[in-house]
């Protein structure tokens, strides 16, 4: 055990993997936290004394340390790249997470964003002095205008799920607009993600869930029955996150239409048909699109997402600002609700959107060109239905193919095998492959949702492909235990995830020193 109550490796793994005397190995290198590291006094630079200023603070200046350890320069870059090493990305191995899209950086996108021009702004610089950043903005919203052909985007939201606050708050702003505040209910589909519910309730609106079909599609005549004149919008995600097309669609966009709803479509699978579909000729009237799901920019920890949000012109009006205008002596930004942006629902982020993102979705989008665009959601749609035909094997697809980007598979292939998904998964982790998205979506039992994305060779795809099916014969041989043990080769061996979240230890808390412990 550590000071902080963790066990380590050795303890936990046993002599059969942990026996070295460092408890590193090899390369995977046991790594304390950083406090415990804390040699008192070290620093990486040499700084002068500081001047004793004059005491203003009346007294309640800090006596102590701010606690922040001791470390010399090497002692920080080790600490960080060691634990880099401890994950698995998509810099060392294949990241099949479904309902994540994307996990392609292309590296001449943060050359560019890396330009001083774009790297060193400032949200606050003279609107003269930003031109190029405005045009860039411009250029970037005229492509996925394009590609979505739909007349307007915001560019503020900063991730999917802000965009989809954005786009049911224009929803929001058009029906009280048009005095049909008695709208308050927002149809979601089962297999929604869980971003759909929980932004249609935090702008107060009510929830309806919509059933699926056999084929895990919208039931349309469930759907039908439903509407009626409370029903302010429904929020569909397509492809879906069963990785199935809602063919569906324009019906279902019709009848919203004619019921005097608007419709707001779940773009982060867009990658999946960028090029190939445009939502604006689907009956759309909103959109979000993650510039980290379809066009490269890095997800998570990797760097701020980016959600810009298509509307329609029903609900362009309504668009937030600050909003990019085209004037007679160049672009300018419209930062108040008046004039032409009177009806803005107003302000959703404190600056301009995430332009570091822009820069690289823009980068992306050039260097593939549409014919490029085109064929990287192709090859995406390509390598999910080659998983589908070989995985499809030894493992269950609970929905009929062909699927879409992602692959669906159920747990039925594990019945009374006495292995789990969980199972499965942190066996994955030893083979080296990141797990698939586990027990999501919740339309089917124990899923397996796979996404291979289009930058994966045929080679890799095999060689995920030959392990995940291997795994799934040993399953069913009944070897139980061994799947109960895994994973054996990680820093850290099964982990107590649910205590984990619901008792998480955010503060590292310093040892009791001696003396006191003694007393
Ligand atoms: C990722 C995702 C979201 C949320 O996007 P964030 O950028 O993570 O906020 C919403 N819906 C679907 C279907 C997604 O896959």
């Amino acid at each position: 055990m550590n000071t902080q109550g963790r066990p380590t490796r050795g303890a936990e793994t046993g002599a059969s993997n942990g026996d070295t005397i460092t408890g590193n190995r090899g390369l995977m290198m046991e790594e304390p936290l950083i406090f415990e590291a804390d040699t008192p006094g070290a620093c990486g630079v040499d700084l002068a004394e500081p001047v004793t200023p004059d005491r203003r603070l009346g007294g309640l200046e800090r006596e102590g340390s701010v606690g922040l350890p001791g470390l010399t320069e090497p002692q920080v870059v080790r600490h960080y790249t060691r634990l880099s090493q401890q994950n698995l990305g998509i810099d060392t191995t294949m990241y099949p997470l479904g309902s994540c899209t994307m996990k392609h950086n292309p590296r001449i996108n943060e050359k560019l964003a890396r330009l001083p021009g774009f790297a060193s702004l400032h949200p606050m610089q003279p609107m003269s002095t930003v031109q190029g950043a405005l045009a860039l903005i411009d250029a970037l919203a005229d492509w996925l205008k394009r590609l979505t052909g739909m007349p307007a985007v915001a560019m503020t939201p900063g991730a999917g799920a802000h965009g989809e606050l954005c786009g049911m708050m224009a929803i929001r702003a058009a029906l009280e607009h048009h005095g049909q505040t008695g709208r308050t209910h927002v149809l979601v589909p089962e297999s929604a993600h869980g971003t759909n519910p929980a932004t249609a309730a935090a702008l107060g609106f009510t929830v309806d869930r919509i059933p699926a079909t056999d084929e895990g599609r919208v039931d349309l005549a469930a759907f039908k029955d439903r509407l009626d004149d409370g029903v302010a919008a429904i929020m569909l995600t397509n492809p879906n996150t069963c990785g199935l097309f809602e063919g569906d669609i324009v019906d279902i966009a019709e009848a919203l239409h004619a019921a005097g709803g608007y419709f707001y479509c779940d773009g982060a699978n867009f990658n999946a048909i960028v090029g190939r579909v445009r939502p604006g000729d689907l009956g759309i009237d909103a959109m979000h699109i993650n510039l980290h799901k379809t066009f490269s920019t890095p997800h998570g920890g990797g760097g701020p997402g980016s959600g810009p949000v298509v509307l329609s012109e029903a609900l362009a009006p309504f668009a937030p600002i600050p909003a990019i205008m085209h004037g007679t002596d160049g672009l300018r930004l419209a930062e108040q609700t008046e004039g032409e942006t009177a009806h803005s629902l107003g302000r959703l982020k404190g600056f301009h959107g995430q332009m570091g993102m822009f820069v690289r979705a823009l980068a992306y989008i050039l260097s593939h060109g549409a014919d490029g665009l085109r064929q990287a959601a192709g090859d995406a749609v390509l390598n999910a239905n080659y998983l589908l035909a070989r995985l499809g094997e030894e493992l269950t697809a609970p929905f009929p193919g062909p699927c879409m980007h992602e692959v669906l598979f159920d747990d039925h292939f594990l019945k009374d095998t006495g292995v789990t998904t969980l199972d499965m998964a942190k066996a994955l982790v030893d083979e080296g492959f990141h797990p698939m998205t586990m027990y999501f979506p919740l339309v089917v039992h124990g899923a397996l949702l796979v996404e291979p994305t289009e930058s994966e060779s045929k080679a890799t795809l095999d060689a995920f492909a030959d392990t995940v099916l291997a795994l799934a014969r040993r399953a069913k041989a009944g070897d139980t235990e061994y799947f109960a043990g895994a994973p054996y080769l990680t820093p850290r061996r099964r982990l107590d995830e649910t205590a984990a979240a619901r008792k998480p230890i955010l503060r590292w808390i310093p040892p009791t020193p001696e003396s006191q412990a003694a007393e």
